[in-house]
C-alpha cells in the first residue's frame, strides 16, 4: 500500500493508539486518531483520588504482554506499580485459602486430581490444540491456525491445518469436559469470570484460552503480574505523547460514507476525506446505552453483509464501583468471592480490590456482572445495592461511592456463531470497504491482545 496512505483510526484507546504506532513504525505517517472523549486510552481509565492514580477500568498485566512492553518501550516507560496480592472469602465474608491442602484436608483428593488435570490440559494445549494461542480467531472454526505465536516475545508467523481447534468453538464448560479436565475451571474461573469476561457456561472456550492461554494463567495464579503506578492510562496517555499525530479529542462522527475508493467522515460538522478507515471502536451495540456510545453500524453506511455479522454482537455488563470506607473498615487485601462467580449469583460482588497497600485513604473498587445469556440482566441500581450489600457481609462497608460505571465491556459472539465462522467472515471483509474491523471483538477484551490484534492487522494490509 502507498506510505501516503490517508488512514483514519476510530477510538483513541489502546487498539486505535497501537495501530497508530505500528502504522508509523511501518512508515505510515499520514494518520488520525478520531477519540470521542475529552482523555485517551479507553477502558484504561485510571483517575486520581488524593494524589493517586486508582483503576476504574484495566488493571494489570503479565509478562507475556508482548504488545504492551513494545508500547512501554516505544514510549521509555516501565510496568512500575504497585505489587498486587489477594486472598479469598466466602460469600459469608469468611476468609477461605481453598487452594491450602492444609487448610482443607476434605479437599485434598479434590486438589489433588485439579493438580493432575492442570498438567494434563497444559499438555493438550500445546498437542491437541497446537496453534491455539495466536491472537484472533482466523480460521479456527475451519480447524485452522494462522498468525503469530505468542509463546515468546519474537512472535514468530505459524499457519497449519489442526482440525481439533474446532472444539474451542464450545463453551469452555463443555470443552473442559470433553477433556477430561473439568477441575481446572477452579482455576481459570479467577482470573476470567471475576474480570467480566462472563459465565463458562457460555463463552466459547476460544476466547478462554486466547486470553489465558496457559502461561498467562499461571502468571496470574503466582501473582506474576505488571502494575503501573500512574495506572493503565499513563502506558496510552504517554503513547499518544509519542505519536507523530496525537488522537484528536472531542471528536463527534456524525457519519461515515464510503465510496468510489474514498472515506468520507463527518467529524464535528465537517467532512474529511481520507482512503482507508480503521474503526477500533465498537461494531454493534444491541441496545441504547445512557454513555451515548453507538455501535458502527449505526453511524457507518453499513453494508447488509456489515449489518448481519454486526448484529450477533453481544457484550458484557460489567459495572465497577469506587468506594471510600472509614480507616478501621478498610480491606488488608484484593479479595476474590468464587461463591459470587457463578450465574446464580448474578449482580453480587466478585471481587474487590485494594490498588495501595501502605495507605488507607485510597479507594476500593468492586466488580460485579449482571447479565448472563439465559438469564433475565440484573438492572443496573439493584446490582449496585447488591454490591454495597455485599461488601457490608464481607466486613468493610463502604462510607460513600466516589466513582461508577456501567462498561461495554468483552464484546463477543457466542458458540453457534463461532462454529459457524464468524471471524472468517469478518476476516474476509477486511479492506472490502476500504475499511478495517479491529479493538477488543476482533480477539480478546485485554489490552495486550488488542494491541497485539492491531500490530497483525498493519503486518497483514498495510
Ligand atoms: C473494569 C475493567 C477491568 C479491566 N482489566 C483489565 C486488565 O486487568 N488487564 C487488561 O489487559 N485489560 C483489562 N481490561 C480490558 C481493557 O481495558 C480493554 O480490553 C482495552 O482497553 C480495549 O482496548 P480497545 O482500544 O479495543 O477498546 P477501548 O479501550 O474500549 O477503546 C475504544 C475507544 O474508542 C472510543 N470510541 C468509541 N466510539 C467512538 C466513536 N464513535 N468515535 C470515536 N471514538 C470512539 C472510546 O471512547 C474509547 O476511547 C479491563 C477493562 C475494564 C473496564
Amino acid at each position: 500500500m502507498d506510505k501516503n496512505t490517508r488512514i483514519c483510526i476510530v477510538g483513541g484507546g489502546p487498539a486505535g493508539l497501537s495501530a497508530g504506532m505500528y502504522l508509523e513504525q511501518k512508515g505510515y505517517e499520514n494518520y488520525t486518531i478520531l477519540e470521542r472523549l475529552d482523555r485517551v486510552g479507553g477502558k484504561c481509565w485510571s483517575p486520581t483520588y488524593n494524589g493517586r492514580r486508582y483503576e476504574m477500568g484495566a488493571i494489570m498485566g503479565v509478562p507475556s504482554y508482548y504488545a504492551v512492553h513494545d508500547v512501554e518501550e516505544f514510549c521509555g516507560i516501565t510496568h512500575d506499580g504497585p505489587k498486587l496480592n489477594r486472598n479469598y472469602k466466602n460469600r459469608q465474608g469468611k476468609v477461605i485459602e481453598p487452594f491450602e491442602p492444609k487448610k482443607n484436608l476434605l479437599k485434598i483428593p479434590r486438589l489433588l486430581k485439579m493438580k493432575k488435570q492442570l498438567k494434563k490440559f497444559g499438555e493438550l494445549l500445546e498437542t491437541k490444540y497446537k496453534g491455539y494461542d495466536v491472537n484472533g480467531h482466523r480460521g479456527v472454526a475451519e480447524g485452522r491456525y494462522d498468525g503469530f505465536s505468542q509463546t515468546s516475545a519474537k512472535r514468530e508467523p505459524i499457519k497449519g491445518e489442526n482440525p481439533n481447534l474446532k472444539d474451542l468453538s464450545l463453551p469452555f464448560n463443555e470443552f473442559c469436559k470433553l477433556n477430561g479436565v473439568e477441575l481446572i475451571q477452579d482455576i481459570w474461573i479467577g482470573p476470567y469470570t471475576s474480570f467480566g469476561y462472563g459465565y463458562f457456561d457460555e463463552i466459547p472456550a476460544g476466547y478462554v484460552v486466547k486470553y489465558l492461554d496457559f502461561q498467562t494463567c499461571m502468571n496470574f495464579v503466582k501473582i506474576n503480574l505488571w502494575t503501573w503506578k500512574n495506572g493503565t492510562q499513563y502506558i496510552w496517555e504517554q503513547l499518544n505523547d509519542h505519536l507523530k499525530h496525537p488522537a484528536r479529542l472531542n471528536s463527534t462522527i456524525e457519519s461515515v460514507e464510503r465510496k468510489d475508493g474514498k472515506v468520507y467522515v463527518t467529524v464535528n460538522g465537517k467532512v474529511e476525506e481520507y482512503d482507508k478507515i480503521i474503526v477500533t471502536a465498537p461494531l454493534y451495540i444491541p441496545n441504547k446505552r445512557t454513555d451515548g456510545q453507538k455501535g458502527m453500524v449505526d453511524y457507518f453506511d453499513a453494508r447488509e453483509d456489515e449489518k448481519e455479522l454486526f448484529s450477533k454482537i453481544d457484550y458484557e455488563r460489567y459495572d465497577v464501583l469506587a468506594v471510600e470506607t472509614k480507616p478501621e473498615d478498610h480491606p488488608e487485601i484484593s479479595y476474590y468471592v468464587f461463591d459470587n462467580m457463578v450465574p446464580d449469583r448474578l449482580g453480587h460482588l466478585m471481587v474487590y480490590y485494594r490498588r495501595w497497600r501502605d495507605t488507607k485513604d485510597q479507594v476500593i473498587t468492586t466488580y460485579a456482572l449482571r447479565k448472563h445469556k439465559n438469564t433475565e440482566e440484573v438492572p443496573y441500581e439493584e446490582c449496585r445495592k447488591m454490591v454495597l450489600e455485599d461488601l457490608k457481609t464481607m466486613n468493610n462497608p463502604a462510607s460513600n461511592v466516589v466513582n461508577e460505571w456501567s462498561v461495554y465491556y468483552f464484546p463477543h459472539v457466542f458458540s453457534k456463531d463461532y462454529a459457524d465462522g464468524w471471524y472468517d467472515k469478518v476476516e474476509a471483509m477486511q479492506g472490502k470497504y476500504d475499511t478495517y474491523y479491529a479493538g477488543e471483538v476482533m480477539s480478546f477484551g485485554d489490552m495486550d491482545e488488542t494491541a497485539e490484534y492491531s500490530r497483525e492487522l498493519v503486518e497483514r494490509f498495510f
